[in-house]
């Protein structure tokens, strides 16, 4: 057997083949599928070293990466992320889902991603800092707001865009939008960092009112995996609609709610979020939750642990549902899983949950991250059109958009399904489908105009 040399980024890359052959699209538009192996190589991959000195004085060294992978609808765009796992197969799988999402948003943006094995865990702020000016000494000098646009990602949150943007800014004498997700009084945007979480509950609003016309969050058990910015303010989101979260986790464990009928609170979500600003393990707030209402299970996943589930919504990181896992949500009675997270399930559960989804039309309904979680971006690309217009747009305006892109990215992958669907069911449209070959049609038709391939 010969191993993948990049798994990750061969299983996005199958993935998305994968539903594009197993459709009319090539019967319908054959020139397209010339697009393959041009859009799955990287226009541009840049690695570099990255120095600096920790607080006691010691030099270490990691590796940086951009991969500015496609171009064709606009500047490259997608997060940074700063994760000892961080190599060039995760940021490639990331940056090609990437170039297909950020065609799902509507908006004018290509796809990148890049990050670094760096690991924020245990590091003062002083570290952080000096890490970020590091990082940005050669970064700098390949990005720009008509270039490449950066955002956040894993270990990249507010605080690290701040020193991102104030080292670029010193590094090339310029104060332009060159990053997104920045504070709210020098360019930021409102609802950036709620935009992926809400971004999600939006497009699952969409998901449950079209099974049964009319259905909403009010009363759902909803599963969550996940206690950073997009589990957070999916949870929050979906506590205000009238859901019950009944679990939250991070890479140390999971916290499950310890009696059905009882959810996470906005005050126990405030916990959570004060405690990972810190960079804390959330088993550190088993005195500060109120006493009995969790069960926490160290090492474990929430997915097998659950009672009855209606909604589950991977927000951690990817391959965050194996196969196994999957049929214990279908077992739970789990009608819609959403992804927060890129890539959140494996190619063994995206099989099971699109095999029960025609098997029992109905019964199951699984939207992919590059459209479930195309929030983020969506209100990256309205930081960006802020920025070049000098305007700032109220929440309720940013919230409006963020709303209407969720659901225009819906239809889109309905429609999308239908249309070249080659399935024999009067069942679900297939999301996965739907959502991989809206955007691939999008980027390919722009690379075909531009002569990328002919
Ligand atoms: P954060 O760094 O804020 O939070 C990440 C969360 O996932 C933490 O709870 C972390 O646990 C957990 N986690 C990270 N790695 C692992 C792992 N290997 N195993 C188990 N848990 C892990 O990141 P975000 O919330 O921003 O990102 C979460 C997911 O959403 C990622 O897949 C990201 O690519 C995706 N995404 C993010 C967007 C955004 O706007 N931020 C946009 C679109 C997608 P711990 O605290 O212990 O490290």
């Amino acid at each position: 057997m010969v191993l993948p040399v990049e798994p990750e980024f061969e299983q996005a890359y199958t993935e998305l083949l994968l539903t594009l052959e197993n459709s009319t699209l090539f019967d319908k538009k054959p020139v397209l599928k010339k697009a393959i192996p041009v859009v799955s190589v990287p226009e541009r991959i840049i690695q570099f070293r990255v120095t600096w000195e920790d607080d006691d004085g010691v030099i270490n060294v990691n590796r940086g990466y951009r991969v500015q992978f496609n171009s064709a609808l606009g500047p490259y765009k997608g997060g940074l992320r700063f994760h000892p796992t961080v190599n060039l197969s995760i940021l490639k799988f990331l940056g090609y889902e990437q170039i297909f999402k950020n065609a799902l948003t509507g908006l004018s943006i290509g796809g990148g991603k890049g990050g670094a094995d760096f690991d924020p865990k245990g590091k003062s702020d002083a570290e952080i800092r000096r890490f970020c000016s590091a990082f940005m000494r050669e970064l700098s000098r390949h990005i720009g707001e008509n270039t490449d646009v950066p955002a956040g990602d894993i270990g990249v949150g507010g605080r690290e865009i701040g020193y991102l943007f104030g080292a670029y800014k010193r590094y090339r004498n310029l104060w332009e939008g060159v990053l997104t997700g920045k504070g709210l009084s020098w360019g930021g945007s409102l609802i950036r960092p709620e935009a992926t979480g809400y971004g999600l509950i939006y497009y699952v609003e969409r998901m449950l009112d079209y099974v049964s016309p009319g259905d909403t969050f009010a009363g759902k058990t909803v599963a969550i995996s996940g206690s950073g910015n997009v589990a957070q303010f999916a949870a929050l989101k979906a506590i205000e609609l009238g859901a019950q979260v009944v679990s939250m986790s991070d890479s140390k464990g999971a916290y499950i709610v310890a009696t059905p009928g009882t959810s996470f609170s906005v005050a126990d979500v405030a916990l959570i979020a004060n405690i990972k600003l810190e960079r804390k393990e959330l088993f550190v707030l088993d005195d500060a939750f109120p006493t009995g209402k969790f069960t926490y299970l160290p090492g474990a996943r929430p997915w097998i642990h659950l009672g009855k589930v209606d909604i589950a919504l991977p927000c951690a990181t990817q391959n965050e549902i194996s196969g196994e896992e999957a049929l214990a949500l279908v077992a739970a009675g789990c009608k819609f899983i959403a992804e927060g997270s890129n890539m959140g399930s494996t190619m063994d559960a995206i099989e099971v949950f699109e095999t029960e989804r025609v098997k029992a039309p109905g019964s199951i309904w699984y939207a992919p991250g590059k459209a479930a979680n195309c929030g983020g971006v969506a209100v990256s690309g309205l930081e960006m059109a802020q920025n070049s217009h000098r305007i700032n747009w109220t929440k309720e305006q940013v919230d409006e958009k963020l709303k209407s892109i969720m659901s225009t990215c819906f239809d889109n992958c309905v429609n999308t399904a239908i249309e070249y669907s080659s399935e024999k069911t009067d069942g679900l449209p297939s999301l996965v489908k739907g959502a991989n070959i809206a955007g691939f049609v999008k980027v390919a038709e722009a690379m075909l105009d531009q002569g990328d391939f002919y």
